[in-house]
């Protein structure tokens, strides 16, 4: 099953080289079913790392590909433009918050981000207050692993360890604690107001996570606090960064998760189901007044130009895929996800072994007191059929929504026998 070329020379994601953690050869991928080399078929339940949201080879995203290539792969973004990014920046534009008036497409979640914070700190240089270069972020935050997206993930959880030093100080508060459908706390919100009140004239934006703190914890925080979080960055004069590459296009049961708070960012970062998992794409889109004033400033250009930014092909199957996304009652599936999560997921919470379980649209997590034997789980995934990744003391799906209701049950009761089955290994003394 493993290939010896591949584990002696190719690095995988947060892999060791010379203690390579297993690695399943995948021939084919279809619908939600994942087929490894040798004919075994995986229920996908981790849409690769949030993407695929409507299933793998789907023949309308296929055909936007092929279509597209006849015409062009690519071509360059500087002093041409073209209708697949026209097309695609419209009708971003029309389903975001109508604040959100421009666009500016970027490679990755990460680039987003960098793009997002780049914008910030060119804005107030623009409004002559250069001093205002530093973030604010809440801690268990996850924002990529490009060196300024780096600087605000989670201090602990992140790699500011490793990375020391060399990172940018950012300002951290506390992870909100009220829970997404529990009692606000108004307690939660008093460390950002501190910080911005002392702080403020050196900050040039708060990024944070709408409502779901992804790869920092899969935590799902109150709505009111987004509100909070947008009122005192009005109040102290910050910019609000919301970084919604892992929840937007309908994961949380909205189509942007900031819509459950109702509060519009200053700018926005957008990726992974962008293009429904076929290729990497982000955008970061802002208001017409952010983009503006960074235009009517000193540089009167705003500094990023990446050589793939609106790759033809990208935007032809994000534009497809939003699309798709849009045509469907998208809505009435995450929740018919969401019933099947909560029904085979929140009887596991009386286990020792698990800390919390968590459901919120179609994102289901189980948290356990001790950390996964990632290779034993997954060995154990791929002898059922299954394909789960989890991480630290998480095991969490978030299915394509075209999984049907019958493979969800598949995939969710697996789930549940192995973390029944951690018992023995794992059950806190
Ligand atoms: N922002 C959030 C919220 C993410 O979850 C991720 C990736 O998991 C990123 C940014 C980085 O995206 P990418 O991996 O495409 O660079």
């Amino acid at each position: 099953m493993q290939d010896a070329f591949d584990q002696q020379h190719i690095w995988h994601p947060y892999t060791s080289m010379t203690n390579p953690l297993p690695c399943y050869k995948v021939k084919a991928a279809q619908g939600a079913v994942i087929e490894l080399e040798d004919g075994s078929q995986l229920i996908d339940g981790m849409s690769s790392w949030w993407c695929t949201i409507h299933g793998y080879n789907h023949p309308e995203l296929n055909q936007a590909v092929k279509t597209q290539l006849e015409s062009m792969s690519h071509i360059m973004f500087g002093g041409l433009t073209h209708q697949p990014a026209i097309d695609l920046a419209k009708l971003l534009l029309e389903i975001t918050a109508p604040e959100l008036d421009k666009i500016f497409f970027a490679d990755s979640g990460s680039v987003a981000v960098e793009v997002a914070l780049k914008m910030a700190v060119q804005y107030w240089h623009a409004r002559q207050q250069a001093q205002k270069t530093n973030f604010v972020t809440t801690r268990s935050g996850y924002h990529g692993d490009t060196w300024n997206a780096m600087s605000v993930c989670d201090p602990v959880t992140g790699m500011h360890q490793i990375f020391g030093s060399s990172l940018a100080q950012r300002f951290f508060v506390p992870a909100p604690q009220s829970t997404f459908a529990g009692e606000w706390h108004v307690a939660d919100i008093q460390p950002l107001e501190q910080v911005l009140k002392e702080k403020h004239q050196q900050i040039a934006a708060m990024i944070i996570e709408p409502i779901v703190q992804g790869a920092g914890g899969m935590r799902f925080y109150h709505p009111e606090y987004l509100t909070q979080a947008k009122r005192l960055c009005e109040k102290y004069d910050v910019l609000l960064i919301l970084d919604e590459v892992a929840t937007g296009f309908g994961r949380t049961g909205k189509l942007f998760a900031y819509e459950h708070a109702q509060v519009s960012p200053d700018i926005m970062c957008i990726g992974k189901a962008l293009t429904g998992g076929y290729m990497t794409l982000s955008a970061t889109l802002t208001t017409k007044h952010v983009a503006d004033t960074i235009s009517d400033g000193e540089a009167g250009v705003f500094m990023h130009g990446p050589t793939f930014m609106a790759n033809p092909l990208a935007c032809a199957v994000a534009l497809k895929s939003t699309q798709l996304l849009l045509a469907q009652d998208w809505q009435s599936r995450i929740q018919a996800i969401e019933v099947l999560l909560k029904k085979h997921l929140q009887v596991l919470n009386t286990l020792p072994q698990v800390k919390a379980v968590r459901v919120l649209g179609a994102i289901g997590v189980v948290e356990l007191h001790q950390p996964v034997d990632q290779a034993h789980f997954q060995a154990e995934c791929v002898r059922r059929g299954v394909w789960i990744r989890p991480f630290g003391r998480l095991v969490y799906v978030m299915p394509p929504y075209v999984i049907s209701d019958a493979q969800l049950e598949t995939l969710l009761k697996q789930m549940a026998e192995m973390v029944q089955e951690m018992e023995l290994a794992h059950a806190p003394s």
